[in-house]
């Protein structure tokens, strides 16, 4: 089962990084090595990823930047690998967001005990997330049982069926580009002739109602030639 889990090792020492990605790997996980916070960048830029373990000795960027710069954009599993001398860092590291930590020399049964449990509750708190009724952004919530969206302020905001299911699958897809045909298919067509042109302006009606500017929308992106993309969620 643990063959689709990819765990990220990244440890500027070759014969620890290649040591420990090899014990990972002979546990069933799919491991990346990178040597260093570029190497990081790459593999998370290439897919999903489920467990970092993440040196906080490296040279250039440090284990605690590079930590930061994941918890900006990610809510990942991160497991330090700190050394004896490390403890105000390992301290730091916590409070800014890592899960865990292991304390070299380690014992790599523990780590990857750890390691098995943290992915465990990563992954169940995002399915969690996935099927929770209320979806919530920029401070906006829109509750998809009761068909019922509220602005940050707290008042609610009249949507059309249309644009309720056309934000709903918006919403229900944070970070993932939907076609137009696949809007299309989100949206009852009972009451509009739909075609591509019709995605665009249901699209416009409901930035007019949800983005600050709706000339410069942040919250439902254009992807010129292909479609929508909604990246005001996490
Ligand atoms: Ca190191």
């Amino acid at each position: 089962m643990s063959a689709q889990f990819h765990i990220v090792v990244v440890e500027d020492e070759p014969v620890s990084r290649m040591t420990l990605a090899g014990y990972l790997a002979k546990a069933g996980y799919r491991v990346t090595e990178a040597g260093d916070g570029d190497a990081l960048r790459a593999a998370m830029a290439a897919g999903a990823v489920d467990l970092v373990l993440l040196d906080i000795n490296l040279p250039g960027d440090d284990g605690l930047s590079l930590l930061r710069e994941i918890r900006r954009q990610s809510e990942v599993g991160v497991i330090m690998v700190t050394g004896v001398s490390d403890e105000v860092d390992r301290i730091v590291a916590l409070e800014m967001g890592a899960d865990d930590y292991v304390t070299k020399p380690f014992n790599t049964r523990e780590l990857l005990a750890r390691a098995r449990n943290l992915i465990r509750r990563t992954e169940a708190a995002r399915a969690v997330r996935a099927d929770d009724p209320v979806k919530r952004f920029a401070g906006w919530e829109l509750d998809l049982p009761r068909r019922r969206l509220t602005s940050p302020a707290g008042h609610e905001v009249r949507l059309t069926r249309g644009e309720f299911e056309l934000l709903a699958a918006l919403v229900s897809n944070p970070g993932r580009v939907l076609t137009r045909d696949n809007l299309l298919d989100h949206v009852s067509h009972r009451d509009w002739a739909p075609n591509d042109r019709s995605v665009d302006v249901l699209i416009g009606r409901v930035r007019r109602k949800i983005e600050q500017d709706p000339k410069l929308p942040r919250l439902i992106v254009t992807v010129h030639g292909i479609g929508y993309v909604f990246a005001g969620g996490g």
